[in-house]
């Protein structure tokens, strides 16, 4: 099909500096947690932006000498000339389809404790590191001697990333992530000399490294300079004002403006604290300030949107981290007039978790996101069906519903049967919490999909028994029926059911995503899952009137959304509405109308008043039918069933990515040879590993 003549705009090339993107789509720079560690599943991981349309795709940020790292976190390096051939291998997967390949150099300095290189860490001033945990480390002042040393790593790794063959070279200033943030802020850097006090001073630093980097790579590569137009602290740091002022001051030196907000948490919020496009306050007037091209975020993804930007003299190129993420083939699928097949990120920021644990970047959306190198999935394609088998899939969930449509896609006769009369699962009623609507999009766009595969049947209101399930005569069986909430106050804290609690009401997440609140007015809720949906329920009581008291035995609340950069969001978001936190807090009885709670260091009780309790511990599978079956693995055969299988939280309550990836690994791996003890994925091994191994006695 053609594509929407609305959308040609975006389909416009782009000059930067001396090199040109095809379109307006730019995969900005984005973590993944792969880095250094597996340069080869995150070649192959931009590779496939780079077939999905994107004209541009650039690295994560990239660590250009051993006296500033960022440890525990991985990213990637250029320290010398032995790390351009990794590198090389990013540019060669994303020139492989035609877009161009953009690097981020990167050197911290404050931000970064350097516990690898060991290394003492620089800054404009001494000042103690700034990083998310509290590293007993201080950064040094710099004198000019570093500052010239600083200039010259950057060039030579100009120089070096030009090697590799970028075509986008960036000075990084943004995020709070990089030196020159601290040399911008009025708030960091307090410098006496001509690098501190004015903000023309504070810029310089900036100023001569994109200049040293445009005259070193600047013939062939274009120079971005990716800045924070907000550090949202208020007057003690960069401010809207301030920052256009330094773009002013900076107009035509970088060939392209790359815009993001300081910290990372408030540039890349969740849908639950921010809307699509929500950067535009801050994105509105630099166009005005430079005839370069300007290129912004704000979780793109739909098409009208991305025009409104351009024709609106907002942006010049979309900016994406996650809705590349989300979807790769996006740009494709608006060329190819199919928009309604964009896979919509959703916003939840299980995305960044992958970088703020050390580990390969997942995504709720994309089950293939990390997986293109490690396992050979696509997020388009998928291998042909390897038998005629027929599957009937138990439960519309996240990951029913996934692997449904993956199956639907390889190619078998699946059958999806749902209880309800809507599907989703999970999906369906959480995005009826308050903040969580976008969540819907994991229903909507597998139900889009299977409208489209006349191999899948869809039947509702068919909550099957072993019975039926024998009766159907599919070879193959998932069950992907969920899991509920416990009312027992089992949870991480405690492993033993509570006492009775006499008369005093109990309710579960489920009962209050169905619509049952508790009658009294004050509430305690008691939060041992320490993910979004205790913080949620709170939000959810308020607003329905109650007096809401949480107690957790965390630190803090929702003490995982760290992980998604939302915690100090919703912590803000409770406290402003009144909710009383307690910490610390075991719960220990129910009854009287109160709660005990103990605290988790001494085991001193408190008695607090309430009239009903919710609790958010833990869950357990809803594999009532999965064990109805197994207990009829007899008759198996004579029905013409091959397997059972439990997937997504029906096998382990998790999250609502771990659900989807369960469903399309059932898909992926049906009729594939079975692997037995192998690891299931690829690894990088280093050259040593694989040289020495058969020097190496293996114990017997
Ligand atoms: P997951 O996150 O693993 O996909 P969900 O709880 O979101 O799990 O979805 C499970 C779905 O399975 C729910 O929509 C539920 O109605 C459905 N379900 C549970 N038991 C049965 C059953 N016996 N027959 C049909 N559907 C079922
Ligand atoms: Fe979007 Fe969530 Fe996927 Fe990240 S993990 S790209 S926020 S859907």
């Amino acid at each position: 099909m053609a594509r929407d003549s609305r959308y040609d705009i975006l389909f416009e090339p782009v000059r930067i500096g001396p090199v040109t993107a095809k379109n307006r789509f730019y995969q900005v720079p984005h973590c993944n947690g792969m880095g250094y560690r597996d340069v080869s599943a995150m070649a192959a991981m931009r590779g496939v932006k780079a077939e999905g349309g994107w004209a541009v795709v650039c690295t994560e940020q990239c660590e250009i000498h051993p006296s500033s790292e960022i440890a525990p976190y991985i990213e990637l390096r250029l320290w010398d000339d032995r790390d351009i051939p990794a590198l090389a291998r990013v540019t060669a997967a994303v020139h492989e389809h035609g877009a161009l390949a953009g690097i981020e150099l990167a050197y911290n300095g404050p931000n970064g404790p350097n516990l690898t290189s060991r290394e003492v860490p620089m800054g404009p001033a001494h000042m103690p590191i700034a990083s998310y945990s509290y590293d007993p480390v201080q950064a040094r002042a710099m004198d000019k001697a570093d500052i010239a040393n600083l200039r010259r790593w950057h060039r030579n790794a100009a120089l070096r990333a030009k090697r590799a063959g970028f075509d986008i070279v960036y000075v990084y200033a943004a995020h709070g992530f990089s030196i020159l943030d601290y040399f911008l802020s009025r708030r960091y850097n307090t410098r006496s000399d001509e690098y501190g006090g004015s903000l023309e001073n504070r810029v310089r630093l900036a100023r001569e490294i994109l200049e040293d980097t445009k005259e070193a790579v600047g013939e062939t590569c274009a120079v971005a300079f990716r800045t924070s137009l907000d550090n949202l602290r208020g007057n003690v740091g960069l401010e809207r004002a301030e920052a256009h002022d330094m773009i002013g001051l900076l107009a035509e030196v970088p060939d392209l403006w790359d815009l993001a907000l300081s910290d990372w948490d408030n540039d890349s919020r969740t849908s639950r604290f921010a809307p699509e496009a929500a950067q535009e306050p801050f994105v509105a007037g630099v166009k005005q300030l430079t005839t370069k091209p300007v290129v912004g975020v704000g979780r793109f993804t739909s098409p009208d949107t991305m025009v409104s930007q351009i024709k609106r003299g907002l942006l010049d190129l979309i900016g994406a981290a996650r809705p590349s993420i989300a979807d790769p083939f996006l740009p494709r699928k608006i060329e190819e007039g199919r928009p309604e097949d964009i896979r919509e990120c959703i916003g939840c920021n299980i995305c960044v978790s992958g970088d703020m644990t050390q580990t390969p970047i997942r995504c709720t959306q994309n089950p293939a996101m990390g997986e293109e190198w490690r396992k050979g999935w696509h997020p388009e394609r998928l291998p042909p069906k390897g038998s005629d088998a027929t599957v009937l899939v138990v439960g519309a969930g996240p990951a029913g519903l996934e692997c449904a449509v993956a199956l639907g896609k390889r190619g078998y006769q699946v059958a999806l049967a749902e209880a309800g009369r809507e599907p989703g699962g999970r999906v369906a009623r959480e995005a009826r919490l308050p903040g969580l609507a976008e969540w819907a999009r994991v229903r909507d766009y597998r139900v889009g999909q299977l409208h489209k595969l006349a191999n899948v049947e869809v039947y509702y209101e068919s909550a099957l028994s072993a019975e039926q399930v024998l009766e159907f005569g599919f070879e193959r069986v998932v069950l992907a029926t969920g899991a509920t909430w416990r009312r027992d106050g089992v949870g991480r804290a405690r492993l033993e059911p509570l006492p009775p609690s006499g008369d005093l009401p109990i309710f579960t997440p489920d009962d209050l995503m169905a619509g049952r609140l508790p009658e009294g007015k004050r509430v305690l809720l008691y939060d041992d899952d320490h993910y979004y949906m205790g913080g949620v329920l709170a939000e959810l009581l308020v607003r329905a009137g109650r007096r809401v008291t949480l107690a957790t035995p965390a630190a803090d609340v929702s003490n995982w959304t760290h992980n998604t950069l939302e915690q100090g969001a919703i912590q803000t978001r409770l406290l402003e509405l009144g909710v009383e936190i307690r910490p610390h807090r075991v719960l220990e009885a129910l009854g009287g109308p109160a709660a005990t709670l103990a605290c988790v260091y001494t085991g001193r009780e408190e008695s607090l008043a309430c009239e009903a309790a919710v609790l958010v511990t833990a869950r357990l599978p809803e594999d009532a039918l999965y064990r109805d079956l197994k207990a009829r693995e007899a008759d198996w055969a004579a029905a013409g069933i091959v397997s059972v299988e439990a997937i997504g939280d029906a096998c382990a309550p998790g999250t609502i990515a771990m659900a989807v990836y369960a469903g399309r690994r059932y898909a992926e791996e049906l009729d594939a040879a079975p692997i037995g003890d192998a690891v299931p994925f690829r690894r990088e091994l280093t050259e040593f590993a694989q040289e020495t191994l058969a020097e190496v006695q293996l114990p017997r």
